[in-house]
């Protein structure tokens, strides 16, 4: 069975979500597989950061009064609570997301004292690997960063583990863990769960509250479209609220910032998790982006994304499959986030053809090429015409130019 362009046209006439694509700003021509690493600009962005340089302008310091500035990182972080399945007042948006997974493993750690073992994924992206390390040598008690593969993940939580600190879903290969049973099993064995959802918010649906999780935090840049280095969130379980004790014990988590006690004495819930001034323009924009995602349904997101990822491996399989291309994804959908990466020796160079040719995928070392579907602005056609570009690209080996080969700093 071949699939056709008029297929993939008439894909698209049927798309529920179809008029999503005309709430943002997209280059004409231009073929993006690559909102999984910095989301698309809503044209709503533009207008509200706009309106809080007008305030910014007009109002000045009384802006965090009368436009209500200084708690828009609670606002926002309760948004984008609806879409991870966290209750009321257990996430708050802010920092980066390796400050977050910081802050996070360290209230994670000092709720589970009399344990050494951090647990977590060789694979994982290394900036949380990083991140672990930087915080075991700070705290100087021993502690240990263990690393497993996937598929020993669930055995790899023994008794003396500490925190479970994993990223859902994979930014190489799009692998995604089944976030209730290893929950339930780091439970079982007295560990807690940190999730890293930076793959996940706005891309797949996120129980947190049905998991039972304990932390999570994620990126708000890439699926929720807030714009380059968005602010990013934390999620902490009500159930820890009262124990937990911020690393970062900035004034923003106090319980009364504008008291200037000179003692640190936390704020109540997930406020405490708050570090220092909100940076209310990335904020606004950011908010733009979660808005357009609590607009759509999650499950006509996730039920888009993956027929985009059959549709595009179907097209793979159809075009170009005497070239070399190795699937490097999951062949289960249901292991899989909205994603699909293939393994070729000439990787680099190819992704650099295709980026010539305006189709925007990236490239992850050593040999992957990743191709991401963003069901709110990415049609099913432009699959069609991506995968079309690349067998040019591999049949006319215009791949090969030198101009293809050499490196850039980000990729
Ligand atoms: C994208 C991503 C990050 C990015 O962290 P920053 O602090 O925003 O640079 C961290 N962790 C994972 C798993 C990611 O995918």
């Amino acid at each position: 069975l071949t699939l056709t362009r008029a297929d993939c046209e008439a894909l698209d006439r049927a798309d529920p979500l179809r008029l999503f694509r005309d709430r943002f700003v997209l280059p004409p021509g231009t073929i993006y597989l690559d909102g999984n690493s910095l989301g698309a600009m809503p044209i709503a962005a533009r207008t509200r950061v706009a309106e809080v340089m007008e305030q910014w302008g007009t109002d000045l310091i009384s802006g965090w009064n009368v436009h209500s500035w200084i708690d828009l990182h609670e606002r926002v972080g309760a948004k984008i609570g609806r879409l991870i399945g966290a209750g009321e007042g257990e996430t708050i948006a802010g920092d980066s997301t390796s400050i977050n997974l910081f802050k996070a493993l360290a209230a994670a750690l000092q709720l589970n004292p009399k344990r050494r073992v951090v647990l977590s994924e060789r694979d994982n992206f290394p900036t949380d690997l990083y991140m672990a390390e930087g915080l075991i040598r700070h705290l100087g008690q021993g502690h240990e960063l263990r690393l497993a593969a996937p598929d020993e993940m669930a055995d790899a939580i023994t008794d003396d583990v500490a925190v479970v600190m994993l990223t859902h879903v994979n930014y190489r290969t799009g692998r995604m863990y089944e976030m209730d049973a290893i929950t339930a099993t780091a439970h079982a064995k007295g560990a807690l769960m940190l999730w890293d959802l930076a793959h996940s918010a706005g891309a797949v649906p996120v129980d947190l509250s049905r998991a039972g999780a304990d932390f999570a935090i994620g990126c708000g840049y890439k699926f929720l479209n807030g714009g380059p280095g968005a602010p990013a969130f934390l999620y902490a379980a009500r159930r820890h609220h009262a124990a937990m004790q911020p690393v970062l014990s900035g004034w923003f988590g106090h319980c009364a910032p504008f008291a200037f006690e000179p003692s640190y004495r936390p704020a109540d819930g997930i406020a405490k998790m708050a570090v220092g001034t909100p940076p209310i323009i990335s904020l606004t924009a950011l908010e733009a982006g979660v808005d357009l995602m609590l607009e759509a349904s999650i499950d006509d997101l996730r039920g888009k994304s993956l027929k985009q990822a059959e549709v595009f491996a179907a097209l793979i399989a159809q075009e170009a499959s005497s070239f070399g291309f190795h699937a490097a994804s999951p062949g289960d959908p249901a292991q899989r986030g909205s994603q699909l990466c293939y393994e070729h020796e000439n990787g680099w160079p190819i992704m650099r053809a295709l980026i010539a040719r305006k189709v925007i995928g990236d490239f992850r070392s050593p040999g992957i090429l990743r191709f991401g579907f963003t069901p709110l602005y990415l049609g099913f056609t432009e699959l069609w015409d991506a995968v079309a570009i690349l067998r040019d690209i591999m049949t006319t080996r215009s791949w090969d130019k030198p101009e293809h080969h050499a490196r850039a700093r980000v990729t």
